[in-house]
């Protein structure tokens, strides 16, 4: 009896492990067959491009319940029409070029900016839309067919995928080129220099690229083969104010159409202004310049500033560090703004303005040290020119000034020559307030 109802048991037990066999058989084939059957209709239907893949799993498949996997192939869609908008290389090009700072940490964050293009308009993403892809969201019953109609109909590079994958390539390739003309510029980094949106050369395949380079991306920029002068004279301008209505000593201060118009006459007759700091390489200019400003008066901020702005001249402006802010000298705000303009270098005009030649040489010490200090702390940057207080100075002040700085500028009237300079007592032409523009022209 027992024996019976263990066979019987036995039995039951194989028909529904066969029946459980026969149902699993039934369900992956008749998967098998929906998959096998929508592969041939893609044959019979000579489906080539993704295009038409996409337009036939839009109206083949239906799909209950939505979930996060959706959302995600939403976002994705999303994402690839919004970068679609933005291809533009040609602005992309100039961009990279048309900078008057094409230095070396320009170029490598330029690189930087490729790469992230590129990553954004990575062709692997849209693999994403591919007939796999869809097929399996599909029948993973991840996607709706109303949803997928309705991402069709919104997103015009779906429906035009070929051609967007073509166009991603090109583009693609396109900055791996820009990328790898980066690499040559960063490789001769020292064979050539930017001088008033100008590229200079210093040899000829330099020369021959940044022409080629000028042709291809239809480039706004000057290109040219550099010219070195075996010497130079270099008149250093000294101003200190430019206001209409004078305080104090008058010919300090040079009237504002005065001003713009020497300024004018510099800009409009091929000089070219450099910093104090430049003034060994004045033998690269036709006819370099340089102008500064001693005591750092607020009218230099109001009045000359916006000036040298207005017809791109470059400046050099001395403060005396004990006197920043105040009625008459300019503020902090102001000589920090100033010295991060390319246009504007800051220099030193001790801390109290008094005659160095008159002092100790510990006071000259002070003077001379604290003032760069200071100013170092307040600019984030290296003070390398002083210019001595009424042109005081004697032999302890240059030796002490040359522990201190790189240059020194007097009020001994002349030009500088670039092949014997007097690097702690530079003179200067002092520019007076009578002066007509044909005087002004008579002293350069
Ligand atoms: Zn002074």
């Amino acid at each position: 009896m027992k024996k019976k109802k263990i066979i019987v048991l036995i039995i039951i037990g194989i028909i529904v492990t066969l029946i459980g066999v026969l149902l699993f058989y039934q369900y992956s084939q008749h998967r098998k067959q929906k998959q096998l059957r929508i592969e041939q209709e893609i044959k019979n239907q000579k489906i080539e491009s993704t295009k038409q893949e996409y337009e036939f799993y839009l109206n083949k498949e239906i799909l209950e319940n939505p979930e996060d996997d959706m959302k995600q192939f939403l976002n994705s869609i999303n994402q690839e029409n919004k970068k679609n908008e933005t291809i533009n290389y040609d602005t992309f090009a100039q961009n990279v070029f048309n900078s008057n700072t094409l230095d070396n940490e320009h170029i490598i964050n330029m690189k930087q900016s490729i790469d992230n293009e590129i990553s954004l308009y990575t062709i692997e993403s849209l693999t994403y839309f591919t007939k796999d892809n869809l097929l399996d969201s599909i029948q993973n019953e991840e996607l709706d067919k109303d949803t997928l109609i309705q991402m069709y109909e919104e997103h015009e590079f779906i429906k035009n995928l070929e051609e967007e994958k073509t166009k991603r390539k090109i583009y693609i390739q396109k900055l791996e080129t820009l990328k790898s003309e980066l690499d040559y510029l960063l490789e001769n980094t020292d064979e050539y220099y930017i001088q008033n949106n100008e590229y200079i050369c210093k040899n000829d395949e330099i020369l021959n690229k940044f022409n080629e380079l000028k042709e291809k991306y239809n480039l706004e920029i000057n290109v040219s083969k550099e010219i070195i002068y075996t010497s130079k004279e270099v008149p250093i301008l000294c101003y200190h104010g430019v206001l209409d209505v004078p305080w104090g000593i008058t010919d300090l201060f040079v009237r504002v159409n005065d001003f713009e118009a020497q300024m004018q006459y510099l800009s409009e007759n091929g000089y070219t202004p450099i910093f104090v700091s430049e003034i060994e390489e004045a033998n690269r200019y036709e006819k370099p310049i340089i102008i500064t400003f001693d005591d750092g008066y607020k009218d230099v901020y109001t009045n000359a500033y916006p000036i040298l702005q207005k017809y791109k001249l470059k400046a050099n402006v001395y403060m005396i560090s004990g006197w920043i802010g105040g009625d008459v000298y300019m503020t902090s705000d102001m000589t920090i703004e100033m010295s991060n303009s390319p246009l504007i270098e800051i220099g030193s005009h001790t801390v109290s303005h008094k005659a160095l030649a008159n002092l100790s040489n510990s006071d000259i010490e002070y003077e001379v040290s604290e003032s760069k200090k200071t100013l170092e702390a307040m600019l984030n940057k290296e003070v390398k020119v002083i210019a001595y207080p009424t042109g005081s100075f004697d032999e302890r002040v240059t030796s002490i000034t040359s522990k201190y700085y790189q240059y020194g500028l007097s009020t001994i009237d002349g030009k500088e020559n670039t092949s014997n300079l007097n690097t702690y007592t530079l003179k200067r032409i002092y520019v007076h307030r009578n002066y007509s523009l044909e005087q002004f022209k008579n002293i350069l």
